[in-house]
């Protein structure tokens, strides 16, 4: 059975790298805009199951983008998580009275995400055990602060099908 497709909004490149690997070694299908009016066209024609949603894009801000996914009844009811590095108090609550469905902050932790993705897809994240991650990045945009990339992966063993594959990522932006 296929895996939920998932739209992924990001306009930095190494973050999408990131969301993208990560999401399609958990069974997930991708697909990914870096701006707000691509997206929009992608989850017209293809209906994802979810959007990840990056909230500083380079043509109109997510909450925005939000705003015209819901006022279009193809795309009127597909969850849609906001990712931001905006991380300021009372963020959460801006974002869901916004209408995002849920918040995700940066730096994105990869189990919060991956359980986060699971809930408003209704799916477990599936297991790989050939996925590798090799990617120490160095996040090089100029107008955010940011820290890069870094990943360490733990393996479970090749015997243990009930073990869920390891993530302990960082990213800014
Ligand atoms: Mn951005």
């Amino acid at each position: 059975m296929a895996g939920e497709q998932i739209l992924v909004v990001e306009d930095n490149a190494k973050n999408m790298t990131l969301f993208r690997d990560v999401l399609r070694a958990t069974g997930y299908h991708t697909l990914e805009a870096s701006t707000a009016g691509g997206a929009l066209l992608l989850a017209t024609e293809h209906g994802p199951s979810l959007v990840l949603m990056d909230i500083r894009l380079p043509d109109v801000d997510g909450l925005e983008a939000l705003r015209r996914l819901r006022l279009d009844e193809r795309t009127a009811s597909i969850p849609v998580l906001a990712i931001t590095a905006q991380a300021m108090k009372g963020d959460r609550e801006r974002f869901e009275a916004a209408g995002f469905d849920g918040y995700l902050s940066k730096p994105v932790d990869i189990d919060e995400l991956l359980t986060t993705v699971e809930l408003h897809c209704g799916r477990r994240g599936a297991l790989t055990h050939h996925f590798r991650v090799g990617m120490i990045a160095q996040a090089t945009r100029s107008d955010v602060p940011c820290s890069g990339i870094e990943i360490e992966q733990t393996m479970p063993s090749a015997s243990d099908a009930s073990a869920r594959v390891g993530f302990d990522v960082r990213v800014e932006c």
